[in-house]
């Protein structure tokens, strides 16, 4: 079994970036990632690596593939890491089978999930979330379909417009839950971040330019299929979200993508008995960390959106910064203040821009309490709205309780998906906090895998029959 100074888990801005530092700073750093090239959900790369693809975020992308190949890290790329235990021994499935690596230091730079606020219909075929049509648009260079609605909150509106715009597809309007006044407020930061504001240009001048009607302060309330395509409703909604009296208008396309912000990826950190409190304006559970990103654990570290959603730039600057920080722990602090304040300095700019964008993905409440009783909010396991709510009358307490007399959150994602809005629903049901409810409990496999898997090849002669127990 291999042995490293720091392993990183996630390959993400956050990851790649504090893996870098590390090892310049002479530490021995494997990285794991479950995709074959690094640049997690932001800077993915095409999976086609003849296909052509231009803009800042491919460049930034590719500078860091580049960064890293030429680097002393270990890269382990294309391995599913399914189990991290108390001691900080890793175990990752790849494309070779399993791999076991222990480590003195622990980052985790794992990351979001997406939200996505139930509504009747959000399980149809054809409709998707907002990260995951980046997914496709970016990696796969492929169409959410042929005529799209783009609805949610955040900036990914844009990014999904914009880039289905740009590779040809229709987008016959945009539904934003937010504002125009509260865009102009939060977007007004963009002028301090000319990179970014370059970039959500290159997102709304194709949007700007198809003349795409855009329906602020508007929710999406009920898909239907109409044959082969989708009716997607929505009306008029107030701050929280929640639908008001008004027009509902419906319109016909191929795909409806939605998404309503991000969470962090805090499994690892909680599995791992790290403190965590609970952030509406981060996303949703975080760790507690002192400056340097260390959690209450000692010699476990997190970084980037994995810590709180504050994006790519300051998910960058933040991996540098406990990079160097893990660096100083282990071979002392030779390196300048100086290095140290500048990252540092980056990283508070980058995330004030980035709390902005993170506050306009907040769960709101209104959002939560309009999702109609007979909607299924769990999609692995079928468990509605009023089924959750009546698990809280019948006295479950918090999510686990909930978890075990429902099966909510027991199916294949593990409760990534329904975590947040179950919990949500039984907080507002009790009238108690998110922090009363609590979040389910992560268990090992991290990820869905066989037991075949985890086992390896084996001859059925070899496993070792233990001796029959005394009577
Ligand atoms: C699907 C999706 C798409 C997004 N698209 C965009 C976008 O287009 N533009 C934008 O500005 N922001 C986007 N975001 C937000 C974006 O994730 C962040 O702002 C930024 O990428 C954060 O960087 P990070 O390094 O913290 O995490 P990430 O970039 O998310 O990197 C984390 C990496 O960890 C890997 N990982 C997690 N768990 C495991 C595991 N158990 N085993 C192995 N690997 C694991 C993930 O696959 C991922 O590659 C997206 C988020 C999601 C969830």
């Amino acid at each position: 079994m291999n042995h490293y100074d720091l392993i990183v888990l996630g390959a993400g801005p956050a990851g790649v970036s504090a893996a870098l530092m590390a090892a310049a700073k002479g530490l021995r750093v494997a990285l794991f990632d479950e995709n074959e090239a690094a640049g997690g959900q932001v800077y993915r790369a095409p999976i086609l690596s003849d296909q052509k693809m231009d803009g800042s975020e491919v460049r930034t992308g590719e500078n860091l593939r580049d960064a890293l190949s030429r680097s002393n890290v270990r890269s382990f790329l294309g391995h599913v890491v399914w189990a991290v235990t108390g001691d900080y021994r890793v175990d990752a499935l790849g494309p070779e089978g399993s791999v076991s690596c222990t480590t003195h230091m622990l980052l985790v730079a794992t990351g979001t999930t997406e939200r996505v606020v139930p509504f009747e219909g959000w399980t149809l075929p054809g409709v998707i979330g907002l990260a995951a049509a980046t997914i496709l648009l970016k990696s796969q260079r492929t169409l959410p379909g042929k005529t799209t609605l783009v609805a949610g909150c955040g900036p990914l509106l844009a990014a999904v417009a914009g880039g289905t715009l740009k590779a040809g597809g229709v987008v016959k309007a945009i539904v934003d839950i937010s504002s125009r006044s509260e865009w102009l407020k939060n977007a007004s930061a963009l002028l301090s971040r000319p990179a970014i504001f370059k970039q959500s240009l290159n997102y709304s001048l194709p949007v700007l330019r198809a003349r795409t009607p855009i329906y602020s302060r508007h929710t999406l309330v009920k898909v239907t299929a109409q044959g082969e395509q989708l009716l997607a409703e929505f009306a008029p909604c107030d701050a929280s979200a929640r639908p008001v009296t008004g027009r509902h208008i419906e319109i016909l396309v191929d795909c409806v993508v939605v998404g309503h912000g991000l969470t962090p990826s805090s499994d690892v950190t909680r599995l791992l008995h790290a403190k965590h409190h609970y952030s509406r304006a981060a996303g949703g559970w975080i760790a507690q960390t002192d400056e340097n990103g260390q959690t209450t654990r000692e010699r476990l570290f997190v970084a980037g959106d994995s810590a709180g959603i504050r994006g790519a730039a300051a998910a960058t600057e933040q991996g540098k910064r406990v990079g160097l920080a893990c660096a100083a722990l282990l071979r002392g602090d030779d390196s300048p203040a100086s290095e140290a304040q500048t990252i540092n300095k980056a990283w508070q700019q980058a995330a004030a821009f980035g709390q902005k964008m993170a506050a306009m993905m907040a769960l709101r409440e209104g959002h939560v309490t309009a999702i109609p009783p007979d909607t299924v909010v769990c999609r692995c396991e079928d468990v509605t709205r009023a089924e959750i709510e009546q698990a809280g009358e019948a006295g479950a307490h918090d999510v686990n309780q909930l978890k075990a007399w429902t099966r909510c959150g027991m199916g294949p994602c593990q409760g990534r998906t329904c975590g947040d809005i179950a919990a949500e629903i039984l907080a507002t049901k009790l009238g108690v906090t998110r922090e009363t409810v609590g979040i389910f409990s992560p268990r090992t496999p991290l990820r869905p895998l066989t037991i075949s898997d985890m086992t390896g090849e084996y001859d059925y002669a070899d496993i070792p029959i233990p001796k029959a127990a005394p009577l």
